[in-house]
């Protein structure tokens, strides 16, 4: 059974087609990315998949079960997780206490249980801070942290959740080219140890070739394109609409 069957989904903004009728499947430990120039519809498939947004037709199933129109925290506690955005939380707490409070709350959820928030789960957070290479930042201030240290903590924060699925809707915006293709190196790495899937977006060729096992394309709010990163590389119509000359090998990064 796939991870994620995704079927016939549309979505329109004021009579604005920003997404229509598409379909897609992700399958058990699969790497997908999801591309396309910007505006293309990516971000408002993520938000019906996530539960932002319902979707005006069509139906989204995880693991067999349909979550369509579901809430957020719903589609959340079926194990669909999401990166955090730091920015928004608490910058002034360390490194592990961000990690400790999400730990904290899965297990409240799971198993009733309560424990003071920032006493708990010390050594379960430090291995998720060990696995993407931040235990030694631990005790630092999150609010000092540098931008791609910041992803790596919002990666073990979203891991403490123990998805089943993930997904990281452009979750290298902002970094260096070197940097994205750590971060993506990186979780490709942690997916395939916790045997999860992973739908994500990215403007990198480069990164989306090396790290994806699996790629979608969209455009003006349709998917033309689904294969390995092998056939998407071939595919002569991704190649047009993405860069309409044939650049498509040369050029590293794609959209913005
Ligand atoms: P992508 O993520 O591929 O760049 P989006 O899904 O963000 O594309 O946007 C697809 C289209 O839908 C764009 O034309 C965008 O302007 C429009 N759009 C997205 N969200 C909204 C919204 N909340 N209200 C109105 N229009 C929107
Ligand atoms: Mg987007």
């Amino acid at each position: 059974m796939s991870t994620l069957t995704v079927n016939d989904i549309s979505k329109s903004f004021y009579g604005l087609k920003a997404v229509r009728g598409v379909s897609f499947e992700v399958g058990p430990g699969q790497m997908m990315a999801l591309i396309g120039p910007n505006g293309a519809g990516k971000s408002t498939c993520f938000n019906m998949l996530n539960g932002q947004l319902r979707p005006d037709t069509g139906s989204v199933h995880f693991h067999g079960q349909d979550i369509t129109g579901d809430t957020p925290s719903q589609i959340w506690r079926r194990g669909v997780g999401r990166t955090f955005q730091i920015a928004q939380t608490f910058g002034s707490m360390t490194v592990r206490e961000n990690v400790q409070m999400v730990l904290h709350s899965l297990n409240r959820r799971l198993w009733g249980l309560w424990s003071p928030l920032m006493s708990g789960y010390a050594a379960e957070a430090d291995a998720l801070l060990e696995a993407v290479g931040m235990l030694d930042q631990a005790d630092r201030a999150c609010c000092v942290l540098a931008y791609g240290d910041v992803k790596r903590l919002e990666l073990a924060m979203a891991l403490a959740n123990r998805p089943r699925l993930l997904l990281m809707d452009e979750p290298t915006a902002g970094m260096a080219p070197k940097e994205r293709n750590e971060l993506m190196g990186l979780t490709a790495r942690l997916v395939k140890e916790m045997g999860l899937s992973v739908l994500f977006t990215e403007h990198s060729v480069d990164v989306v070739f090396e790290h994806a096992d699996a790629v979608v394309v969209m455009s003006r709010g349709e998917l033309i394109a689904s294969g390995s990163p092998e056939e998407i590389r071939e595919n002569p119509l991704v190649q047009e609409v993405y860069l309409g000359t044939g650049a498509f090998l040369e050029s590293s990064d794609m959209g913005q």
